[in-house]
C-alpha cells in the first residue's frame, strides 16, 4: 500500500492568519482533537515577535504545554530567527522548521531580514544546536506577491548553500497560492536532479483553487510527507491576496480514496474542522467536507 504523511501545520499556518485572540485553551483543544484523530506530526505554533504576530504570543506557554502533556508526539515549530530557535529549544521543541523566503522582498517582509542574515542565523543555529532537526522551509518557491511568478531556475541555485551546511530537508512552501501542476512537477525534478540526497516537503495554499491538484501532483512525484490545515484554515499575514490553505481533512479523503495509507480518523478530522469553525468563526476556510452536513461516507 502506498502511504503518504500529512503534517498538520493549522495551529501554526491557520492560527496566524487569525486577527482576534484565539485563547490557549481553544489552541489545546484542536491539538488534542488532531491527535485522537492519529495526527503525529503537528507544527504547533512559531516563535516569532509577539509584535509581528500578536496571535503567536503564547507560542511558549502552548509549545510547553504540549510537549509535557503528550510525550512522544513530534511536535515542530516555525522559527524566522536565532532567537526563535532558541526560545523553541527552551521550551521543548527539538524540531523546527527554518523560513527564509526565495524572494528578498517578501523575506524582509516576514522576517525583517536580509538573505544574507537568514542564512548567517541558520548557520549559527546548526553549529550551535548540531542534534537539532532542522527542516529549510523555502516561502514563495513558486511565485511572490512582489516580485512575481518563481521558477526551478531560481529555486536551485538559491537552495545550494543551504544544502552546503547539510540541511537534510527542504519544504517547498506555495505561500501565495500560485504554482500549477506542471510547475510542481518541474521544480520537485529539478531539485531532486540537483540534490539527490535531500527530502522534500510540500506547502501549498489554496488560494487559487489548486491545492489539492498541486499537492496531488508532488506526491506523485514521490513526495510523500505534504503539509494542510485543518478545516484549510490559512493565509499569510506578509502575502497580501494569500488565502486559506489545503484542508488537511479534504485531502486525507482524497488521498484515502484513492488507496493511499494514511492511518487518520476522518470523520473525527471533519467534526474537528466544524468545531473548529464554530470556535474561530473570523477564521478564513478553504475545506469543503466540514461544510456539508452529514459528512462523507469513508471506512
Ligand atoms: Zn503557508
Amino acid at each position: 500500500m502506498k502511504s503518504v504523511e500529512i503534517l498538520e501545520v493549522g495551529p501554526r499556518d491557520g492560527f496566524q492568519n487569525v486577527a482576534e485572540y484565539i485563547p490557549i485553551e481553544t489552541k489545546v483543544q484542536i491539538i488534542e482533537g488532531l491527535l485522537s484523530a492519529g495526527m503525529r506530526q503537528i507544527q504547533i505554533t512559531s516563535f516569532v515577535s509577539p509584535r509581528a504576530v500578536p496571535q503567536m504570543k503564547d507560542a511558549r506557554e502552548l509549545a510547553e504545554h504540549c510537549v509535557r502533556n503528550f510525550p512522544g508526539v513530534d511536535f515542530f515549530a516555525l522559527v524566522p530567527n536565532l532567537r526563535g530557535a532558541e526560545t523553541a529549544l527552551e521550551s521543548g521543541i527539538r524540531r523546527l522548521s527554518y523560513v527564509v523566503s526565495l524572494s528578498g522582498s517578501h523575506n524582509r517582509a516576514n522576517t525583517s531580514r536580509t538573505h544574507e542574515e537568514s542564512f548567517g542565523e541558520l548557520v549559527h543555529i546548526l553549529k550551535d544546536y548540531p542534534q537539532v532537526e532542522v527542516c529549510l522551509d523555502l516561502a514563495t518557491t513558486f511565485g511572490c506577491p512582489f516580485e512575481g511568478k518563481k521558477s526551478e531556475e531560481d529555486v536551485v541555485p538559491f537552495l545550494k548553500p543551504y544544502v552546503d551546511t547539510g540541511i537534510g530537508e527542504v519544504n517547498l512552501c506555495d505561500t501565495i497560492g500560485i504554482a500549477n501542476p506542471a510547475q510542481v512537477r518541474r521544480t520537485i525534478a529539478a531539485v531532486r536532479n540537483a540534490y539527490p540526497s535531500v527530502e522534500l516537503q510540500i506547502h501549498i495554499h489554496d488560494t487559487r483553487n489548486m491545492g489539492m491538484v498541486n499537492t496531488l501532483a508532488a506526491i506523485e512525484q514521490g513526495v510523500n510527507r505534504v503539509q494542510s490545515t485543518l478545516g484549510g484554515l490559512g493565509g499569510c499575514p506578509f502575502a497580501p491576496g494569500a488565502s486559506g490553505n489545503l484542508a488537511t481533512e479534504d485531502l486525507a479523503f482524497m488521498l484515502t480514496e484513492m488507496g493511499y495509507e494514511l492511518r487518520l480518523d476522518i470523520r473525527k478530522l471533519i467534526e474537528l474542522a466544524r468545531f473548529q469553525s464554530e470556535k474561530i468563526p473570523g477564521g478564513r476556510y478553504s475545506g469543503h467536507l466540514f461544510t456539508i452536513e452529514d459528512g462523507p461516507e469513508t471506512e
